[in-house]
Order: structure tokens, then C-alpha cells, then sequence
């Protein structure tokens, strides 16, 4: 029995995402009497490989030379191996990856889902994890309730913690004669902070009135070395390209700074943001909702409020 984690690589490297899922799941085998054991799929060399040992992994299984980019492999793979290890609870990450392998293995290894968690499993007996419905207004706890348990955990709601242990390596020969797809070409997006990478983010609204605007909200994003965003009308307006909206149809991210010019509070902004540890409004409406949800505000017109908030941070740099 173990508690098997999927651990995603970026070019043979980990990433804080890596380590928050290990921590996690070290958590949960410790609630269930267990150990863990960690996935990596693809060229990672055993030097890496052996960090996730410093997080609690006991285990890595490591299957290499599947960097097709294809989750219907990935699914295979994870379930083969869950099989393998006897697994009790699969924890994936709850990003673009993580939402389409979790609900192909959860076809797969019969097994119930708790998805986008921001927490430790409430209890173990029955096993009842809490996670927000109704786009964050509310919680739920929910009883899942076959043998094995998919988690899916939001990215930078966990610690990353340090146990300073050593895992063993094992070798696992996927069979992945399934492969439907051939992936031929992958761009990636260089010189530029990933939203969902970041730990400072500064957003746009339609309160900017248009994309030539856009300046203040990239020139505070490089003082902070923070990502930018924006709601979803200004990227329907094409102000803003559609990867960097937050919200209940974009993405969902919690930053350690989420700063929020221009934008009203939605609902369905703020299902995307609210779990941001600090989150900075400024509006030059008083009443609008934003500031219900935020730490700080700022009334004031972000055409002026973000260059001096650029300035001010510069200056204290220089210091
Ligand atoms: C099913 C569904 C899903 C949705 N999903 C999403 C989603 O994922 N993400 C999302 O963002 N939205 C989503 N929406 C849209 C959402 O309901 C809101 O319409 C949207 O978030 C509003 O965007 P906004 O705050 O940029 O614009 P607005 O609501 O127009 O607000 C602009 C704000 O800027 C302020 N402002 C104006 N001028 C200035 C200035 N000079 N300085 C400072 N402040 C100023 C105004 O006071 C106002 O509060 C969804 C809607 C639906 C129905």
C-alpha cells in the first residue's frame, strides 16, 4: 500500500510544484499509515530525481522516455504503476496536466477524485476532503468513497517541507503501445514569468480601457518580477492574449501577491484569485466589490496609482 504522486518535470527539472505535491503527499501517508512514492515521467537524471527523497519520498519510480507531451500516455502510465504499488491515493497536480489525466485515471483504476484542493484531507475514516463549490462562496466536504482516491491539489496551497530523507530508484517499462497521438513540434513560451509559476502578479481590467494602456501593468510586473494577468473581457477584447485571464473560466492561481487594477471583483474573477495570500485592489470607485475580498485597497485611478506604485518600488530597490 502507498500513496503514489505524479511528479511533472520541465526539461529533466523539478520545480517548486514538484516538491508542494511530495509534501502533500508525505501529509497524507503519514494520516493513512503509509508511505509515498513518487512518478517521474521522462529524462530526469538521478541526481534530480533523488531531491524528491529530501521532501518524503520513500520510493521514485522513474519511466523514461515518454516526453511525448501525451496525457492519454501519462494516464496509462500512472495507472499501470498506481497497480503496481498497490496505491491507496494518486496526487496530481490541479493544473492543465493534472485536469486530464485525473479524470481518464479515475476511469481507470475505478477511483473517486477530489479536485482542486487547497488542504489536507478533513479525515481519513470515512476519507473526506474539504474544496470550495459555487466558484469559491462556499466549501464542501465530500466523502470519497472507493478503495483508491484521486487528489488533485491547487498549485502554492501547500508548504514545501523539508524532511531531509533519501528515496531508493527503481526503473518501471511502461507499456505505452496505446499511444494515439504523436506529438511532432512543442513551442514553448520563453522569456516570459508563466502565470501559474509566479509569486507576485499584477492584473489588468476592462478599467484600463484599452490594450495600449497596458505599459503601467508590465512596467510594475518587472519591477516586482512578477507575471501579468487580466480579466476575461480584456482578453475577449483581445487587449490581453486568452492564457493570461484568471477566473472560474481562466486559470486559477494563488500567488503570494495578487494585485487587481482596474478590476470590479467578480465572481468569477475572484473564484480564479481568491486564494492568493495577499491581494492588492485599486479602483477609483469606492464601493466597488473588489474590496470586499481584499487585503488592501487603493482608491484611485491606476493610470496614475500603478507608475508611482513602480516608482516607489524602484526607489526603496535603490536604497
Ligand atoms: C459564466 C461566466 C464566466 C465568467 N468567467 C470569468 C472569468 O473566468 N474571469 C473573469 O475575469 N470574468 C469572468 N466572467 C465575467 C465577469 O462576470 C465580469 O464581467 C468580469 O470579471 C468583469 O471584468 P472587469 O472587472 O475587468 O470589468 P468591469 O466589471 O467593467 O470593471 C471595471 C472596473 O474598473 C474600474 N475602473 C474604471 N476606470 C478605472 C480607472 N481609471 N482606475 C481604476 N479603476 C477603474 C471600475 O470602477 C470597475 O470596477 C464570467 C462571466 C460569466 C457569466
Amino acid at each position: 500500500m502507498s500513496v503514489l504522486v505524479y511528479t511533472e518535470n520541465w526539461d529533466g527539472v523539478f520545480k517548486k510544484l514538484s516538491f508542494e505535491l511530495v509534501s502533500y503527499a508525505t501529509k497524507v501517508a503519514e494520516m493513512i499509515g503509509t508511505s509515498v512514492t513518487a512518478v517521474s515521467i521522462g529524462d530526469v537524471a538521478d541526481d534530480e530525481l533523488n531531491r524528491l527523497g529530501t521532501f518524503g519520498a520513500l520510493k521514485v519510480i522513474k519511466v523514461e522516455g515518454n516526453t511525448n507531451l501525451d496525457n492519454q500516455v501519462y494516464t496509462s502510465i500512472l495507472a499501470e504503476v498506481a497497480k503496481a504499488e498497490d496505491a491507496k491515493v494518486v496526487v496530481i497536480s490541479h493544473n492543465n496536466t493534472g485536469k486530464a489525466i485525473a479524470p481518464r485515471l479515475s476511469v481507470k483504476l475505478n477511483a473517486a477524485v477530489g479536485a482542486g484542493l487547497i488542504k489536507l484531507p478533513v479525515s481519513t475514516n470515512p476519507f473526506t476532503v474539504s474544496k470550495k463549490v459555487f466558484s469559491g462562496k462556499a466549501k464542501a466536504n465530500v466523502v470519497l468513497k472507493t478503495d483508491v482516491k484521486i487528489l488533485t491539489l491547487s498549485q502554492n496551497s501547500f508548504e514545501v517541507i523539508e524532511k531531509g530523507g533519501a528515496a531508493t530508484i527503481e526503473t518501471f517499462a511502461a507499456d505505452v503501445s496505446d499511444a494515439k497521438t504523436v506529438v511532432k513540434d512543442v513551442q514553448k513560451q520563453t522569456g516570459k514569468i508563466l502565470l501559474n509559476d509566479a509569486e507576485m502578479v499584477v492584473s489588468g481590467g476592462r478599467g484600463l480601457k484599452s490594450a495600449d494602456n497596458w505599459g503601467v501593468i508590465e512596467d510594475l510586473a518587472e519591477v516586482l518580477g512578477a507575471g501579468t494577468a487580466c480579466s476575461r473581457p480584456v482578453s475577449d477584447e483581445g487587449w490581453r492574449p486568452h492564457e493570461e485571464h484568471t477566473g472560474q473560466t481562466g486559470k486559477i492561481i494563488a500567488p503570494n501577491l495578487y494585485i487587481a487594477a482596474g478590476i470590479s471583483g467578480a465572481i468569477q474573477h475572484m473564484a480564479g484569485i481568491s486564494s492568493s495570500k495577499c491581494i492588492v485592489a485599486i479602483n477609483n470607485d469606492a464601493d466597488a466589490p473588489v474590496f470586499e475580498s481584499s487585503d488592501y485597497g487603493i482608491v484611485g485611478d491606476a493610470m496614475k496609482v500603478l507608475p508611482a506604485l513602480a516608482e516607489a518600488i524602484k526607489e526603496a530597490k535603490n536604497k
